[in-house]
């Protein structure tokens, strides 16, 4: 079997992978999925999203932006790799099944971080 390239639109971003199978083709495309297949905010449904970084005192953080309301969608970052998921959980450690954990500053600090901003 050959190798293939794959080009996807995942939200509204593309995504190109070399895959050598639908296998190797999943498993190279579904982490984007976790960051760029977030369509709407959770907290207004506005589309018009995007991606932010930002280092705080040698931290990265990583997250999803609302410009039409500025919210924000808190990623983690898993321990090996460097694949990135959503959190969705409130701080009270419940999954946020109405807001996708979505959150305002003025509601919320971000789960990690701390102060000093
Ligand atoms: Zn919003």
């Amino acid at each position: 079997m050959g190798s293939a390239k794959i080009r996807i639109m995942v939200g509204k971003a593309w995504v190109e992978v070399d895959a050598v199978s639908a296998k190797d083709a999943i498993k190279a495309i579904s982490p984007y999925y976790e960051v760029f297949g977030e369509r709407q905010c959770g907290q207004c449904g506005s589309d018009d999203i995007g991606v932010n970084h930002r280092n705080t005192k040698g931290y990265d953080y990583y997250a999803l932006k609302c410009y039409a309301f500025g919210a924000q969608l808190d990623f983690g970052q898993h321990q090996e790799g460097e694949t990135l998921f959503p959190k969705r959980k409130l701080p009270s450690g419940e999954w946020d099944s109405a807001k996708r954990g979505w959150y305002k500053w003025q509601d919320r600090k971000p789960s990690e971080g701390g102060e000093g901003f």
